[in-house]
């Protein structure tokens, strides 16, 4: 045999050994056991030029030792890399992931289960439906409901919304959504996804009606004049979009009046969880998402407040046919009729063909911790905002815009307040820059009713009340600093 074959062949089998196994689980262990004290930076200090310069090599033409490579892992892509699991790293929704769900990603990859068909992944799809279906009834979603795990919560709106086109316009997979298509309503604090949608389903955003807000929550009042004027102008709706959990501010728009509206208009509603559908396991914050049994579907994202590592996602409806219906194409060679009662191949109800089964990590959290874990997680996160607002509260040189009804929170240093609005602006983001580059917190910043605000999204259970008053204190050091000048 060649030689070089039968030293790789060797490789091959050596790297499937628990001493191999050993080297990258140390190398994890260690970077949690590093960060997650708060020692060190929370990201790299480096720009992206000086990255790239470590990475700009000829393409390896030969292997090396598994020892060399990890070296090299550790050297250049653990240490400069952003450290979520730092208690104040606090910056946008991505977790400090659940150590459970961590190591069962190198079991999904080993096991390299393939999600579109029963047959090429016999219990991942399995798994997925069953995750799916507690997912379902946490969401108040009766026996016919279903989902699928996707890419993301983008993705999982894309899919809600087709759902919602194929049962406004059922000739539209075939013959497109001709001139004059209906409309999509959502609030003004909707994901940007959900506009991209709008425009890749083929509807064209001019067909998007914004609903404003009242405290960042869709305005519901507004909501019926928009829902009236339209019907008035005899346009169609396709569907209404609601967000549980807006990217800017985590709050929660009314599930309950917004549903009783769209149900007695016959409208579809879609609902943007992807951030806040978590909250369905807390006793204590569940009633934000009353009325989300009205929705006839939802994304909802577990690599979010389940803490979960990217990626994890679900797009949920209320009538399972509707997601079949949305994906209706044929492939014969791949997909066959059920065992009767059910087809277990995901594939049909998903925009994707080859992909992981997400849901096992997402499984394994679940038997590890418990949905009552999955509750108590959540409502820390959102005690840990509420602990964070409470102390802004008490300090006259910042001020918070709105309250937290989750683990988000925006607020502005104004300093002494001497200084005009836009100059604010100006300092604002460049104190966030600033800081950030400082490397012990990391935060993000937003406009917020035409104001550059600070924010922070509070992903990891271990940022004490002591990590947000450093955050604090280092955000106020700075921010005189920079307006002294
Ligand atoms: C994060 C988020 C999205 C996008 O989800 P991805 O998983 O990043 O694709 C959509 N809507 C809301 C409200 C979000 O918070």
């Amino acid at each position: 045999m060649n030689p070089t074959l039968t030293r790789l062949l060797a490789e091959l089998e050596h790297d499937m050994s628990t001493e191999a196994a050993h080297g990258f689980a140390r190398l994890v262990a260690a970077y949690f056991a590093d960060t997650r004290v708060g020692d060190g930076r929370v990201s790299t200090a480096l720009a992206p030029t000086e990255l790239a310069t470590r990475f700009d090599e000829p393409l390896p033409r030969a292997g090396q030792p598994m020892a060399d490579v990890l070296a090299r892992l550790e050297r250049d892509v653990v240490a400069e890399s952003n450290r979520l699991m730092h208690p104040r790293s606090m910056g946008h929704q991505v977790s400090a992931p659940l150590g459970a769900a961590v190591w069962a990603e190198a079991l999904t990859g080993a096991l390299n289960q393939s999600g579109a068909v029963w047959e090429m992944s016999p219990v991942g799809t399995i798994v997925e439906t069953q995750v799916v279906r507690w997912m379902c009834a946490l969401a108040g979603f009766g026996p016919g409901a279903g989902g699928t795990f996707t890419s993301g919560g983008t993705e999982a709106n894309f899919a809600g919304l087709l759902a919602a086109r194929q049962a406004a316009m059922p000739d539209a997979w075939t013959q497109g959504v001709g001139a004059t298509p209906p409309v999509v309503v959502c609030g003004e604090h909707a994901h940007y996804g959900v506009a991209r949608a709008v425009g890749e389903l083929g509807l064209g955003t001019d067909h998007i009606v914004t609903v404003p807000s009242r405290e960042f929550r869709m305005d519901v009042a507004a909501l019926e004049q928009t829902l009236d004027r339209l019907r008035a102008d005899a346009r169609a709706v396709m569907a209404v979009v609601a967000t549980a959990g807006t990217t800017a501010t985590g709050s929660f728009d009314d599930l309950e009046a917004i549903g009783q509206l769209c149900d007695a208009r016959g409208l579809w509603l879609h609902v943007d969880g992807a951030h806040g559908a978590s909250a369905l396991f807390s006793p204590l914050h569940r009633t934000r998402l009353a009325g989300l049994h009205r929705a006839r579907s939802m994304a909802w994202d577990p690599h979010k407040m389940m803490l979960i590592p990217l990626t994890a996602s679900v797009v949920l409806v209320r009538d399972e046919a509707d997601l079949e219906a949305a994906f209706s194409q044929r492939a014969p060679y791949l997909f066959h009729a059920g065992d009767g009662e059910r087809n277990w191949d995901q594939g049909v109800r998903s925009f994707s063909c080859s992909r992981r089964i997400d849901a096992f990590k997402v499984w394994v959290a679940l038997q590890r911790h418990g949905a009552e874990g999955f509750g108590i997680l959540y409502d820390h996160l959102c005690a840990t905002a509420r602990t964070l607002f409470d102390l802004l509260g008490t300090r006259p040189d910042f001020v918070a815009p709105h309250e937290p009804q989750s683990n988000i929170l925006c607020f502005r240093y104004v300093g002494g307040r001497a200084v005009n609005e836009a100059a604010l602006d100006a300092l604002n983001l460049e104190l966030r820059t600033s800081y950030n580059r400082g490397g012990d917190g990391w935060i993000t910043t937003t406009v917020l009713g035409g104001r550059r605000v600070l924010r922070v999204t509070l992903m990891n259970p271990r940022t004490t009340a002591a990590d947000l008053a450093r955050v604090v204190d280092g955000l106020a050091r700075l921010g005189a600093e920079l307006a002294a000048r």
